[in-house]
């Protein structure tokens, strides 16, 4: 275990103080005893993953963050079996290396498989959860699978507790192209998908060597499809998207950011919503945790205000 370790460098938004204490395990056993030691002394426990979808305060975190870096990618059948510590990317480009269909437009998606899994991962009409054949858990020190149906997946949430080690993904050789969201993907290869999927990606998001994001920091928001009507009524060309991994419609927030409340590039400090994409905040070099605080606050506040909707986040601060 080492002490007052900088956590910034181990997030994607380059943010935020040190832990109090702090370690990396590659095993399932080497984690058992982090937790284990993290009980007897009594400390808050962290798990980090990627560090991808969290903001890390500025005064950093009291107790110990447990870093996940089991590996392994393995093929059984048509399913793929990652270690919670593999990076998510690199399990879509070996699926699509392998001609397995199912992953492919979630491709460029920052963070490790523990991390995709536990915050139930979806883009341009596919979602994660729909390929998870089982996921193994280290809970109260045993290993436990739990199966689909027991992670309880929802829109970028699960139900599943205990720290992910392993999970299985059920692909199929014998796949078609989900166009759904981006037409243009119809007729594509897998391997077509993936690189305009990573095309799409890299001109919406910041490029981490200049600047610090985590991402989409809030949730699209989920309206009962009445609630959706009437917003549509009143913002005509508002689209609304219906979702595979929850019931309800998907309202772009990005677009109600953009087209009503006007606030591509609002900035407090050196935080600011990002030109390309309003629902991703970027952080300037020397950007601290207050400043991305403020401007989230303010627009939960304007959105409650302006729409009645009370928005959620999607990046965790620790
Ligand atoms: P991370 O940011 O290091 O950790 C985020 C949270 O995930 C942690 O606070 C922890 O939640 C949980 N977590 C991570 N690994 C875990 C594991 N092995 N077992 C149990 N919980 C775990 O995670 P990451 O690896 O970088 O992944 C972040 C997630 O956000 C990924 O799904 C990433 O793809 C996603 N993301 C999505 C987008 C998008 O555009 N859709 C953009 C950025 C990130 P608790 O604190 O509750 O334990």
């Amino acid at each position: 275990m080492e002490s007052n370790v900088p956590l910034a460098p181990l997030t994607t938004f380059g943010i935020g103080g040190p832990a109090r204490y702090f370690c990396r395990v590659t095993t399932v056993e080497e984690l058992r005893q982090s937790l284990d030691d993290a009980r007897d002394k009594n400390l808050r426990v962290q798990i980090f993953g990627g560090g991808s979808n969290v903001l890390v305060r500025d005064e950093g975190f009291n107790g110990l963050v447990i870093k996940i870096e089991l590996p392994g990618i393995v093929r059984e059948g048509d399913t793929l079996v990652a270690g919670a510590g593999e990076s998510w990317d690199g399990v879509v480009a070996r699926a699509v290396h392998e001609g397995l269909w199912g992953i492919e437009n979630l491709s460029g998606i920052p963070g490790t498989v523990g991390g995709a899994v536990v915050g139930s991962i979806g883009a341009y009409g596919q979602a994660a959860a729909q390929t998870v054949a089982w996921v193994e858990v280290l809970l109260n020190g045993e290993r436990v699978r739990l199966n689909n149906s027991e992670c309880g997946f929802g829109y970028r949430m699960s139900a599943i507790a205990g720290v992910v080690v392993r999970a299985a993904f059920a692909l199929t050789p014998h796949g078609a192209p989900e166009a759904s969201y981006v037409p243009e993907l119809a007729g594509g290869s897998l391997a077509d998908i993936r690189r305009a999927i990573l095309a799409t990606r890299a001109g919406k998001f910041p490029r981490l060597a200049e600047e610090g994001t985590a991402g989409s920091f809030f949730k699209n928001p989920i309206l009962p499809p009445g609630e959706a009507k009437r917003l549509q009524e009143r913002y005509p060309g508002l689209p609304v998207f219906s979702m595979p991994e929850a019931s309800g419609v998907k309202i772009p927030l990005a677009w109600l950011l953009d087209k009503v409340l006007g606030l591509k590039g609002f900035c407090v400090g050196g935080a600011r919503l990002y030109e390309r994409q309003p629902l991703v905040i970027a952080a300037k070099k020397g950007c601290s945790a207050r400043d991305v605080e403020h401007l989230a606050r303010a627009v939960e506040e304007m959105m409650e205000e302006r729409f009645g909707i009370a928005i959620e986040r999607e990046v965790k601060t620790i």
